[in-house]
């Protein structure tokens, strides 16, 4: 490329990785009146989180009545063996619940109890439960998944 093809572009946030991840934080930055770049060394829609089917882990408390964020948190931090970041730990399972709502609010698919809510399959590898496919869950997930 010579450097006369250069071009340079002014952004106030620039996320690197377009997966569910890097588009979250987009939104939000955007969300936030941000002037957003999104940068992907692959297609945009081409990521692991597209691959996800699974679960994701949110203690919704649709299908057990104990499934709470404490339990999650509990769950999360044994899983790790305790070298998970706790902090994080803890703010993953307090928000997770919300962040599929929101999900769900835009647009995402879920699978349905019989009485309409997101059904929680049980989750394989600890005590809780998966919301989403009728499948197993993430075996790494704690209490509460959601998929796609
Ligand atoms: C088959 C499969 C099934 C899975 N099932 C589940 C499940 O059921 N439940 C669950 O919780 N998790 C599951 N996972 C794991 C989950 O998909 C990932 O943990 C999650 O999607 C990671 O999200 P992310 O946004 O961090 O990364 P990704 O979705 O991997 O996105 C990474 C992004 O970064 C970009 N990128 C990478 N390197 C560069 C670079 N050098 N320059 C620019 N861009 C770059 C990529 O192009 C991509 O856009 C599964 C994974 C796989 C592969």
């Amino acid at each position: 490329m010579a450097p006369s093809d250069l071009r340079t572009h002014k952004y106030d946030v620039v996320v690197i990785g377009a997966g569910g991840a890097g588009l979250r934080a987009a939104i939000e930055a955007s969300a936030q009146k941000a002037k957003v770049a999104l940068v992907c060394k692959s297609l945009l829609g081409k990521a692991h989180t597209v691959m996800a089917e699974g679960g994701a882990a949110a203690a919704l408390g649709n299908v057990m009545g104990e499934d709470t964020w404490r339990v999650h948190f509990r769950d999360t931090m044994r899983g790790g063996k305790m070298h998970n970041n706790w902090r994080m730990a803890q703010i993953h399972a307090q928000e997770a619940p919300d962040r599929i709502n929101e999900l769900e609010a835009w647009g995402a698919l879920f699978d349905r109890t019989p009485d309409g809510r997101i059904n929680q399959p049980m989750d394989a590898s600890i005590s809780g439960r998966s919301a989403g496919t009728p499948t197993a869950a993430w075996p790494t997930s704690a209490t509460a998944p959601a998929s796609r």
